[in-house]
């Protein structure tokens, strides 16, 4: 079978730049879905994977936040037709297991279900040699193609954008105050990071009904963002230690603490901000070997506290992506505050420049790959 030639952002070197080349796309079979990609989202875990090598072999295309229509599907595909508009998301799962069939197949363990086989032909080839898709995705080109486990159907009425926004930094954000701490109207939360997830996260906890949400940054624009995302409360962690602020505003502490920057100081903060009994989920990415030093008796056993790692939100993509669509087509979830600056796939560098250096931006998205 034929296969397509896409423009793509190719990582050659691992210094945190890309390049826009021809790949050669492999045509569909079995469980696999062809997208056109028309819209996907600049995330903090590229620019990562983008600057650090992580023995990931190059060349390699990234991008795993994804919305586009479908134009070819594989002879074992179901419930998705071409033509359909769909998010594909990073969540790898065989969909079989014990964990999956129980609801959580973020914990699967055989998550290369998903690609092909070492014996098949590469999903996607440069000049007949291999290029490796991340978490089989490869959402930074003009095609993905993808295993239908990790596609989901939209409706037409979610633009693209939003919708690739929705794949990963709501299912992480919003997903870790519904699926991970099961948010009870009333409760206090914290979400130290006011970024896409973070703003998601304070989305949700409004959406629960939480009684109070702070937000704690170090950038002013985004703890003002953070206010029009529903938080009642917002802490500038550099003019003093926040938390003390947040045990004074709260009286002891609140319920839910949500770590989204994966570092050990703010990581310690997120666990001290919590009340007797209270949780605290560590969702930012950390450094490999990175170290909490937490007093055992102080910081968990006497105040009964619960220290959480998360991925991904617990989320189950065809659970939750249509739960946040309603939402955002009611007018409850905003992603559009969220999709905070377009690009085309050639501006790339541009849009990651930007990402690096703050620069205000809620999440910047590419939408133009022609
Ligand atoms: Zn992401
Ligand atoms: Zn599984």
């Amino acid at each position: 079978m034929a296969g397509y030639f896409a423009r793509a952002a190719v990582v050659r070197d691992f210094d945190g730049t890309f390049a826009i080349e021809d790949i050669e796309v492999s045509a569909p079979h079995g469980a696999e879905v062809l997208i056109e990609v028309r819209a996907a989202g600049l995330c903090h875990s590229d620019l990562h994977l983008a600057s650090t090598d992580m023995g990931i072999p190059a060349p390699a295309v990234l991008g795993h936040e994804i919305a586009g229509v479908v134009r070819e599907i594989g002879d074992r595909v179901s419930g998705i037709a071409v033509g359909d508009h769909v998010v594909a998301t990073l969540i790898q799962y065989c969909g079989r297991c014990a964990d999956c069939l129980s609801g959580a197949g973020h914990r699967c363990p055989n998550r290369s279900h998903t690609l092909r086989q070492p014996t098949e032909a590469p999903r996607l080839k440069q000049d007949g040699s291999p290029v490796t898709q991340i978490f089989g995705l490869g959402g930074f080109a003009e095609l993905a193609l993808v295993h239908e486990n990790q596609v989901v159907r939209i409706p037409e009425s979610i633009p693209f954008a939003q919708a690739a926004v929705m794949a990963c930094s709501t299912l992480t954000g919003a997903g870790a105050v519904f699926n991970c701490a099961k948010l009870e109207p009333g409760q206090s939360v914290v979400v130290i990071g006011a970024g896409g997830v973070g703003l998601n996260a304070i989305n949700a906890a409004r959406i629960a009904g939480a009684g109070r949400i702070i937000a704690v940054d170090l950038a002013e624009d985004k703890l003002e963002l953070a206010r029009s995302f529903g938080a009642t409360d917002i802490i500038n962690a550099s003019a003093g230690d926040p938390v003390a602020a947040v045990l004074e505003l709260t009286g002891g502490g609140v319920d839910h603490a949500f770590e989204m920057i994966g570092l050990p100081a703010t990581s310690l903060q997120a666990l001290r901000m919590t009340r007797t009994g209270g949780d605290a989920y560590l969702i930012g990415l950390h450094r490999p070997g990175s170290t909490l030093q937490v007093d055992a008796t102080a910081d968990i056993i006497a105040p009964q506290r619960s220290l959480h790692g998360l991925y991904m939100g617990s989320s189950a993509p065809r659970r939750d992506v249509p739960r946040y669509v309603a939402q955002y087509l009611a007018g409850q979830l905003d992603l559009d505050a969220l999709v905070a600056r377009e690009f085309s796939l050639d501006e790339i560098n541009e849009g990651f420049d930007l990402l690096r250096t703050g620069g205000g931006v809620a999440r910047g998205v590419i939408t133009s790959f022609g």
